[in-house]
């Protein structure tokens, strides 16, 4: 980057006459920061003046070959001095003379030669002004390249965001295939005989593979959000609904911990909200599983309240717990990435650090904002506030997962079709079914699945999306098109796949989906799933 150059004063006076040349030259020697410069010669003028740079010139108005009006012309026309300030010097006091010379471009007029007082004070006026002029372009200009610096260097560190967030996407995307296989296998593992210490060293392998796949998957969220692309949904949903999700997937934890959790809904709460169900529940899991974790004894409280003083209508959730509370002075950083009370955290509690980073970002996409307030020893409560939107009434609360239509025990036998290339996966889903009355068929590939669906009746196909030869998603339209040609009911397509992202959903769903399952699928999720999807009982 270019710095900015102070300018000295510098005269350059034309003129043909040497004498006149001395004398200026003699008026302006004690002036030790003004440089002075003569050309007798005006042919010379142009390149003495590209020479020297100077603030102001000094030029005669009659010199032999060109006057001297000629000569302002030509430095006029020339871009590299048409700013710079020109006196013109004359030996008569002539008003017609004067009103040409400032016509032709000329800044101002003295009768030569005046008091030395006066044409310092003129050089210097003049000059004064070019140099504030030069200072000002050139700040312009090292301020447009610096600009255009900043644009590389922001388009440059988009890109990396971009190219990291992918990558992300990708190893998410690759780590959780296997780890359906763990988590899955050991699941099933832990339903067979074993022996009390069998039983604990697969207790760890669960934990662990669990405490990873929620790494990755908070890792996943939290470059998603760094790099812009993470977008909330605007529906219409329910929220006490939401709340008792949130509460219910945490309870089984705090019953271990003999902890229990009440919810509080105030009644001017609204039914229903419009805005991202999902994110909302991941906001409420987070705070509400690290106040069980950060508990050991007492309740954990979970409030939603109405702010009656603003309109529109602004709800506060707040999880409170009686649990070891957090130092006044880290209250505040706690909300930044990767940070935790104190190094011990990790080593006695487990976690990453994460997952208020990500409630503060949601919160704030969400156009709200989150605080806590903690007493250490006494317990914390963590509040956020957000705006919500109330759906008019002829927007129905999001439809949610269709309920069971058979108690899982009473499940008739089903026809089901896995589509998965991965033959961990495969072997997988058989064993979860193994004991169950279920038939499954297995193809490797979604044209092999779309051969199995168009030959055999199936009450449910279970779809990977990322397959060689066909993909899912061609697979579930080629599945959809055939059914509607022959006007057959559409059957239920579950994809189950290792897309977490909300794009995918919309993918999938965009395909003929009904629904997106993420991987690792636990069995019981299966088993659900199938009871919800069988047929009602005649
Ligand atoms: P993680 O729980 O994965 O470490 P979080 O971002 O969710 O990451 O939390 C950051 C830190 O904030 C925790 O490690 C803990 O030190 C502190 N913290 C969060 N919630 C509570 C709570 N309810 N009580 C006490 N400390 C808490």
């Amino acid at each position: 980057m270019t710095s900015i150059v102070s300018h000295a004063v510098t005269v350059l006076l034309v003129d043909d006459q040497r004498i006149i040349g001395e004398a200026v030259r003699r008026m302006l020697v004690n002036e030790k920061d003004i440089a002075f410069h003569y050309c007798g010669d005006p042919a010379a003028a142009q390149q003495t003046a590209a020479q020297v740079s100077p603030t102001v010139m000094l030029v005669d108005l009659v010199m032999p070959g060109i006057d001297g009006l000629s000569l302002v012309r030509g430095f006029r026309e020339n871009p590299e001095t048409r700013m710079i300030p020109i006196i013109v010097l004359s030996t008569t006091e002539d008003a017609k003379v004067k009103a040409n010379a400032f016509s032709q471009g000329a800044n101002d007029y003295i009768v030569k030669l005046p008091d030395p007082l006066e044409l310092i004070a003129r050089i210097r006026h003049h000059s004064a002004g070019y140099i504030n002029l030069l200072d000002k372009n050139e700040a312009f200009r090292a301020l447009l390249e610096s600009q255009q610096a900043l644009e590389v260097a922001k388009d440059q560190a988009e890109k990396a965001t971009r190219a990291k967030s992918d990558f992300l996407a990708c190893m998410s995307h690759d780590i959780r295939t296997p780890m359906n296989a763990i988590i899955g296998m050991t699941d099933v593992l832990l339903e067979s005989e074993l022996n009390a210490e069998q039983r604990t060293h697969l207790r760890v392998v669960r934990s662990a593979g669990e405490t990873l796949l929620h790494l990755i998957n908070s890792i996943l969220d939290f470059s998603k959000i760094e790099a812009g692309e993470l977008r909330l949904e605007k529906i219409a949903f329910n929220l006490r609904e939401v709340v008792n999700d949130s509460v219910d997937i945490t309870r089984v934890r705090a019953r271990e911990k003999g902890l229990a959790i009440n919810t509080e809904i105030e009644d001017e709460v609204p039914q229903s909200m419009l805005g991202d169900p999902t994110r909302l529940r991941q906001i409420l899991i987070n705070l509400i599983s690290n106040a069980i974790k950060f508990t050991h004894q007492g309740e954990v409280r979970v409030k939603i309240a109405r702010d009656k003083t603003t309109e529109p209508c602004a709800l506060v959730f707040s999880v409170e717990d009686t649990g070891i509370g957090i130092p006044a002075d880290k209250q505040a950083s706690l909300f930044q990435k990767f940070m935790q009370v104190d190094s011990s955290t990790t080593r006695k509690y487990g976690g990453t650090g994460l997952g208020l980073a990500i409630c503060r970002q949601l919160v704030e996409l969400m156009g709200g904002r989150i605080w806590l307030e903690s007493e250490l020893g006494k317990g914390s409560t963590f509040r956020f506030r957000i705006t919500a939107e109330i759906p008019k009434t002829s927007e129905p609360a999001q439809a949610q997962k269709p309920a069971a239509n058979v108690p899982a025990a009473e499940v008739p036998p089903l026809q089901i079709l896995l589509a998965d290339d991965t033959p961990e996966n495969r072997l997988l889903i058989m064993t979860y079914l193994k004991k169950t009355p279920h038939t499954l068929e297995m193809a490797v590939n979604g044209q092999l699945a779309l051969d199995l669906y168009t030959k055999h009746a199936f009450d449910l196909v279970l779809m990977d999306m990322q397959m060689p030869v066909m993909d899912g998603y061609e697979a579930t339209r080629e599945i959809r098109k055939w059914e509607l040609e022959r006007g057959i009911a559409p059957k239920p397509i579950v994809a189950l796949t290792a897309e977490a992202m909300a794009e995918d959903a919309r993918r999938t769903a965009e395909a003929g989906c009904t629904e997106h399952v993420i991987k690792p699928i636990r069995k019981a999720t299966l088993l659900d799933l199938i009871a919800r999807y069988a047929p009602a009982p005649k």
